[in-house]
């Protein structure tokens, strides 16, 4: 199966930094309407976030869940579907010296890596999506196709390029 991977922060949502309460989710534009988009092509969606503010004990798993939750909820309600997430809690100025080097932490590859085993994905034939060169640089590490997002621009746009690029023989 080929997948669509997005980053989180700034490329679905909006972030001012360690985001991570549902009252300050909100989409970026186009996001819930590209995510419809990939669900009407039957293309399978993944977030792969690095969150760091975990390690740095800025908030904990739990409200990262959380947030989660409420993500995957909009999504659905938007009519889109995101299938799994992938984060990575480290961070070089984790609070404890074993939270602090990791293989996953974008512009590693190693949350794609894990995703493609449990859902059996072709990575080379997918996509990865951020606002970040780190996301670039790990999607391209996992051998994907890599495209750099505009948080200012509308997300659709790109994934309706992205379709038509890559998915083109999908149904
Ligand atoms: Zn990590």
């Amino acid at each position: 199966m080929k997948a669509v991977f997005f980053d989180r922060d700034n490329t679905l949502t909006h972030d001012e930094g360690y985001c991570h309460l549902v009252a300050d989710f909100k989409w970026l534009e186009g996001a819930p309407e590209a995510l419809k988009r990939l669900k009407d092509h039957n293309i399978l969606v993944f977030i792969v976030t690095n969150q760091g503010g975990i390690g740095r004990e800025f908030f904990t798993q739990d409200d990262m869940e959380l947030f989660h939750s409420h993500l995957k909820e909009q999504a659905l309600l938007a009519g889109g579907e995101i299938t799994d997430i992938a984060f990575c809690p480290h961070h070089p100025k984790a609070v404890t010296p074993d939270m602090r080097a990791c293989e996953c932490r974008k512009p590693q590859a190693g949350m794609f890596y894990a995703l493609a085993e449990k859902w059996d994905i072709d990575l080379e034939n997918s996509v990865m999506i951020g606002d970040r060169q780190s996301d670039v640089s790990a999607g391209e590490a996992a051998g994907m196709a890599s495209y750099l997002s505009d948080p200012a621009s509308c997300l659709d746009r790109l994934v309706s390029h992205v379709i038509t690029t890559h998915f083109s023989d999908s149904h």
